[in-house]
C-alpha cells in the first residue's frame, strides 16, 4: 500500500521559515543516471526562456507529500547568512561521528537534531535568526577538528562535510544544497525521519520547533578568537593566475583532460581526476563541468581547483608575492 501524507499549509509554511534560505533551489532527478544509477539533483527550469524555478508553497508541499525531492541551498546570496548547517556524514563509523558531535554540541547547550540518510545521517543546527555562514563554518570546524574528526575535502575523500561549505557566496553562485529533511529520497524510495520524534510530519516538525536555537550572541562567543582552520579556509583565491593564463591565450580547458562526460542539468559530469587519484570516485560522477562556461568546474567531494589541476598535470602557477 502507498503511504499517503498530507501537509497542511501551516506545516509547509513552518518547514519554509525553518529550512528555506533562498528562492533557489535544486530537484533529485526521478529516473536515476543509467550508468552511475545516482538520483543527480539539477536547478529546475521551465518556460521557453529557461528561467529558473523559485521555491514556493506548492513546491515544499509537494516535497514533503513525496511527490518530489528538493535539495536547499545553505547560504542566502544577498546577507551571506543561513538559518541552520548541517553535518552530513555518510562513512562506516559516520553515525558515531554524528552522535559524538551532537553530544559535545550540548556541552554549549547547542540542540542538534539528527536524521537519517541513506548510508548515515545529517545533524542539523538551527540559528535562532539566519546568522554570517562564514561565523557558523569557525565554530563547527573548529569543534570537528577537537573532536579529531575527518573532514571531507583537501585531500581527504571521506569524512563529514559540513554546510556551508562557503563562507559566502557571490552574485550568480549557489554553494552546495543538501537534500531537503523529510521528503523521500529517490534513490532510496523511502523518507528518513529525525530520531527525535514520532515517524510523522506532524510531530517531527513540533520536534523541530522545539529544538533550542542558536543565536548570534552564543556562536560569537564559542568562536572568540578562532579562525578558520588554514586547511579549509576557502576564502576566493587570487584570480591572477587563471587571468594570466587567459589573457596570455593558453587557457586551461578542464574538457581536454577528462574522460568521456554525459550532460545532467546544465553540466557535463564526468570522474574528477583529483579523486580517480586517490581511486575514489568509480561511479564517475563526481566532477560537474559547467556547460555554459567550462572554465567553472566543481568536485562534489571536495577536491579544490588546485587538486584537480595537479591531477591533470597542469597545476595553478605559484603567484610569487612581489
Ligand atoms: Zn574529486
Amino acid at each position: 500500500m502507498k503511504y499517503v501524507v498530507s501537509a497542511t499549509p501551516e506545516l509547509v509554511e513552518r518547514y519554509g521559515r525553518l529550512f528555506v534560505n533562498r528562492g533557489a533551489y535544486t530537484l533529485q532527478s526521478m529516473r536515476p543516471d543509467p550508468e552511475s544509477g545516482r538520483h543527480h539533483y539539477y536547478r529546475p527550469k521551465t518556460g521557453p526562456t529557461g528561467q529558473e524555478l523559485g521555491l514556493n508553497a506548492v513546491t515544499i508541499r509537494r516535497h514533503l507529500q513525496g511527490e518530489i525531492t528538493i535539495g536547499l541551498y545553505a547560504i542566502n546570496p544577498v546577507t551571506q547568512r543561513s538559518k541552520w548547517v548541517a553535518i552530513d556524514a555518510d562513512y562506516a563509523g559516520a553515525m558515531e561521528d554524528l552522535l559524538k558531535l551532537q553530544y559535545s554540541l550540548q556541552q554549549d547547550r547547542v540542540d542538534a537534531a539528527l536524521e537519517m540518510s541513506k548510508r548515515g545521517g545529517h545533524l542539523w543546527i538551527f540559528m535562532e535568526a539566519p546568522a554570517l555562514a562564514c561565523e557558523c563554518r569557525v565554530y563547527i570546524y573548529n569543534l570537528a577538528l577537537k573532536l579529531g574528526m575527518r573532514i571531507k575535502g583537501r585531500g581527504l575523500a571521506e569524512g563529514i562535510e559540513i554546510f556551508p561549505k562557503h563562507d559566502e557566496v557571490r552574485p550568480g553562485e549557489y554553494g552546495n544544497a543538501i537534500r531537503g529533511p523529510l521528503g523521500i529520497h529517490r534513490g532510496a524510495n523511502r523518507r528518513y525521519w529525525f530520531y527525535g520524534a514520532d515517524y510523522d510530519l506532524e510531530k517531527q516538525m513540533a520536534y523541530l520547533g522545539r529544538l533550542r536555537k542558536l543565536n548570534e550572541e552564543e556562536l560569537r562567543s564559542f568562536i572568540a578568537g578562532k579562525t578558520m582552520p588554514a586547511e579549509f579556509d576557502r576564502k576566493p583565491s587570487a584570480p591572477t593566475s587563471e587571468t594570466i593564463l587567459r589573457s596570455s591565450g593558453h587557457e586551461f580547458r578542464i574538457l581536454d583532460h577528462v574522460g568521456k562526460t554525459r550532460k545532467v542539468g546544465r553540466n557535463y559530469v564526468t570522474r574528477c581526476p583529483s579523486c580517480a587519484e586517490a581511486g575514489q570516485d568509480r561511479s564517475g560522477d563526481n566532477l560537474a563541468i559547467s556547460i555554459d562556461d567550462p572554465r567553472k568546474y566543481l568536485c562534489w567531494a571536495g577536491c579544490t581547483k588546485e587538486m584537480i589541476r595537479r591531477a591533470v598535470g597542469c597545476p595553478i602557477p605559484v603567484r610569487r608575492s612581489a
